[in-house]
């Protein structure tokens, strides 16, 4: 970045420190009547206003301060998305605490790691983890307070926790009368960490600030187009890089919010985005599979759901024809990451793409899209040489920002930018209107003869067989060109499909050399703790593996 200098002339605008709790505010007084419904972790439908929410957020907030929670101290959450998840968001940052989403999909050991690492204080649960929390509450010296996020009734008798506390009780003996405290913008106001797929977690430290900006950038019509017409279901979870946002976005725009809760299977989902009217989501690929399916096996159409935003892995072509074609729902693909709080691009169509045909324009709505304003990017080669925007070359792709780290918690792993830049560790291609096509991750390109095969292109090919329903393409070791494509698939259940059937289903459409020298079946892929497929897991799995044509 270039030296900051200093204007003889500033301008005379008020200074309103960008935080977290100018969003709740703004929600309860400017939208307060706006709903918000759960399915709640106990299994009933809980409603109530933004109103209701931002009187709640302000008891925990004294609540916490009862506790000696001091600024910048850490929270953690163990939870799905909830209205009381959501009341944590706004206490806990609003307060100048520092809110820590654990994903609880995580092994528990890596759990009580990160819990240490961050060194939270206070650990806000949903009833679901009470059996992680009695596993790791004697590993976790720095929780002096645990909170289950129930009502009295919920409450176990028997918890094995020390000094266990009711969230409702404890809200409910604390006073909504509270200020917000105004402080530094720049302050930090929630910890994400990243999955760790190779090493330690390490932490993203998003501050008031870059909170706010990603808020505003990701609410534009360009972006996600959030507006106070929609009704919104997360199914990304708040522990998956808040929720991408929305639990902000959504509030300073006024539309209605609906919270899933722990029910994520194709048929809940179904249920309630039909009885609360969503019109809107977003999530990974591998949920839409389970709620796409249910769908098309019960003849089912939604009523009023017509966007999504899928993004957190690439978009199978598969999933967005089905989604598009027969159930009326415009996909929208995005791409991001932990490290970008994570919004970086968006696949939303140009004026002049909408004469294209149909075909044409699908191709665009599947790269992973056109940066938003605030995201710069680049293209470089392995020199660092900045690559061309033609849509040919590839090359590790860059990124800057106001809502891109600029290091992890407590400098773990050094200082990661490069001349500025965050290197994202994907490998990706960017055409001449800018829009960025990811053809892999640096760790996950297969290196044929010093070549690079895209791994992600293969797999989304292999996924337009209509009897495959899932397929991985990694590099395994072979003598002569170092790596060669091994495609590993998962068959839709009751469908015939020969390793013949998929190679045939290939030829023609990829350059020979991409061919993959074989193809297994499995019954199924190992997924990560976000719903992403663990590709260095079927790597190991692999590894000893003999392609017949080594
Ligand atoms: P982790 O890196 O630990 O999986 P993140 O959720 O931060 O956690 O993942 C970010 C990465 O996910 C990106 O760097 C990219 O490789 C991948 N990713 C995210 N969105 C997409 C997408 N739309 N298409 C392809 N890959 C994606």
């Amino acid at each position: 970045m270039s030296p900051l200098h200093k204007s003889p002339l500033m301008g005379e605008m008020m200074h309103v420190p960008l935080l977290i709790s100018t969003i709740i505010d703004f929600a309860a007084r400017h939208y307060g009547s706006a709903e918000i419904v759960t399915r709640r972790v106990e299994g009933d439908i809980h409603r109530y206003t933004y109103r209701d929410c931002a009187r709640r957020a302000r008891q925990l907030a004294n609540a916490l301060s009862g506790l000696g929670v001091q600024m910048g101290e850490r929270v953690g959450t163990l939870a799905w998305n909830t209205y009381r998840h959501l009341e944590a968001y706004y206490g806990v940052s609003g307060s100048g605490a520092v809110l820590h989403t654990i994903n609880p999909r995580l092994h528990p050991e890596q759990i009580a790691y990160i819990m240490g690492h961050a060194e939270d204080k206070v650990l806000m649960f949903d009833l679901t983890f009470l059996p992680i929390v009695q596993g790791i509450a004697a590993h976790c010296p720095t929780v002096k307070h645990w909170v289950l996020m129930a009502e009295r009734s919920h409450m176990p008798t028997d918890d094995n926790i020390p000094g266990l506390l009711c969230y409702e009780d404890l809200i409910h003996s604390h006073s909504d009368d509270y200020s917000w405290p105004q402080f530094d913008e720049n302050a930090a106001a929630t910890l994400c960490y990243t999955s760790g797929t190779t090493g330690n977690p390490k932490g993203a430290l998003y501050s008031h600030r870059s909170t706010v900006l990603h808020a505003y950038a990701s609410a534009m019509p360009n972006a996600l187009n959030v507006t106070s017409g929609d009704a919104i279901l997360p199914v990304v979870p708040m522990f998956h890089v808040n929720a991408w946002g929305l639990p902000y976005s959504v509030l300073l725009s006024g539309a209605k919010m609906v919270f899933p809760g722990a029910a994520l299977d194709g048929k809940s989902l179904y249920e309630l985005f039909e009885a609360e009217g969503v019109t809107f989501s977003a999530g990974v690929p591998t949920v839409w599979l389970g709620l796409v399916n249910y769908c098309l096996q019960n003849n089912l159409q939604f009523s009023t759901f017509r966007r999504t935003v899928v993004g957190g892995s690439a978009c199978p072509p598969s999933l967005l024809n089905t989604m598009m074609d027969k159930l009326n729902v415009e996909v929208i693909h995005a791409w991001g990451m932990t490290e970008m709080s994570p919004l970086g691009t968006v696949s939303t169509v140009l004026g002049k793409h909408r004469s294209m045909p149909e075909a044409e324009q699908r191709k665009i709505r599947l790269k992973q899209g056109h940066a938003i304003y605030g995201v710069d990017m680049k293209i470089v080669d392995d020199a660092g040489k900045e690559l061309p925007w033609d849509g040919e070359s590839f090359g590790h792709l860059y990124v800057r920002g106001p809502w891109i780290v600029s290091g992890y918690f407590k400098g773990e792993g050094g200082d990661p930018l490069v001349n500025g830049w965050f290197p994202t560790g994907d490998v990706a291609t960017i055409d001449p209107d800018g829009f960025m096509q990811i053809t892999d991750r640096s760790k996950d390109v297969i290196k044929s003869g010093g070549e690079w095969i895209g791994s992600i292109d293969i797999e989304n090919l292999a996924m337009t067989h209509p009897a495959v329903l899932q397929a991985a393409c990694i590099g395994v070791p072979h003598p002569k060109w170092d790596e060669r494509p091994l495609l590993l698939v998962v068959k839709r259940p009751g469908l015939e499909l020969t390793r013949e059937d998929v190679l045939h289903h290939l030829e023609g459409k990829i350059a020979k050399w991409w061919m993959p020298d074989e193809v297994l079946f499995l019954d199924g892929l190992p997924l990560g703790a976000t719903g992403k497929v663990l590709k260095n897991k079927l790597r190991e799995q692999f590894r000893e593996y003999k392609l017949p044509t080594a």
